[in-house]
């Protein structure tokens, strides 16, 4: 089944303790439909400047990215910049800029509206309703978010959460959503806003699944290299809708597997800058990782 996702596609520069790299491809968008690509067909709605490189594009159609939702207007494309600490769990935003951005409006092509699979990526709350109610019959909508708009959008926000299915967002969101400070505490509560289904993810410790009556704690591949971990939460959003969308089909089962291939797409991401990594992984690699996930978490001892 197909997979519609919305967010931003941007030109990153990223700067790690080790490494400084200028106009990388990146975006919420970007990094969720590279990751979702590996599972199914993916239509991307966003929207980049004339100076977007054609290399970019190159790699997204490489993927059987759908571009036909993706509008290249005159102008420069969103652009961002952030700059990680030793720790790399901690980073800093430097810079925003929104360009073409500030006058985008997703229409969504008509081949897109009978889409059943939704990923509203990371954008502003108001951007991701619009699009939201483009599509005719959804069947599963998942949604991201960020500190910046539950900071700026909360009604905004409050109002996509009644819409949809799924919510993921990191651990320091969703204590900032909730203010909780036992994510346990936060997950029920998110889960009272609106959404069936909730996603905490812990970064480098794994991440928390939440329905009413479910409960999955999944951990998080132990890398020993990781060279940058932008992107790393838009990944495994995209893996895990990706899956969803592929399986078509939303039971406990589907939805703990849908986590372990976030989970394989996301730690592959941080081993290279920007989407390098993701641009040559192969399907044998993800599901040797996934067996590796399986036998690392198995406990069935009595
Ligand atoms: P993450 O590491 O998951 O927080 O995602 C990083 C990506 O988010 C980068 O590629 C940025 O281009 C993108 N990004 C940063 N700020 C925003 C924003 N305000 N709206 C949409 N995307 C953003």
């Amino acid at each position: 089944m197909s997979l519609l996702i919305t967010g931003s596609v941007a030109l990153d520069s990223v700067k790690t303790p080790l490494q400084e790299h200028h106009d990388l491809l990146g975006g919420s968008a970007s990094y969720a439909s590279l990751a979702a690509s590996f599972f199914g067909p993916v239509q991307m709605v966003a929207i980049v400047g004339t100076d977007f490189p054609e290399a970019y594009l190159t790699l997204y159609r490489k993927h059987g990215i759908d571009l036909d939702g993706l509008q290249i207007v005159e102008g420069k494309t969103f652009r961002w910049s952030g700059e990680y600490e030793w720790d790399l769990n901690k980073r800093r935003t430097l810079s925003v800029e929104l360009n073409v951005f500030e006058t985008f409006q997703p229409n969504l092509p008509e081949s897109y509206k009978l889409t059943p699979h939704v990923f509203l990526a990371n954008i502003s709350p108001q951007l991701q309703m619009h699009v939201l109610r483009q599509v005719a019959t959804p069947k599963f909508v998942v949604a991201d978010t960020m500190d910046l708009w539950i900071e700026t959008q909360r009604d905004a926000l409050a109002d996509l959460l009644r819409r949809i299915d799924c919510l993921v967002l990191n651990e320091s969101e969703a204590r900032e959503l909730t203010k909780q400070t036992s994510l346990i505490k936060a997950g029920r509560l998110l889960l009272k806003m609106g959404p069936k289904y909730v996603v905490i993810k812990k970064g480098e410790h794994g991440s928390l699944l939440f329905g009413d009556d479910f409960f999955f704690s999944a951990p998080a591949y132990p890398l020993e290299d990781i060279h940058d971990p932008t992107g790393a939460g838009d990944c495994f959003a995209g893996a895990f809708t990706g899956y969803l969308a592929r399986a078509d089909r939303i039971d406990h089962d589907s939805l703990r597997k849908a986590v372990i291939y976030g989970s394989v797409i996301a730690s592959y991401c941080v081993e290279d800058f920007s989407l390098t990594r993701l641009a040559s992984l192969t399907e044998p690699e993800i599901n040797e990782r996934y067996g590796r996930f399986k036998s690392m978490s198995h406990f069935d001892v009595g």
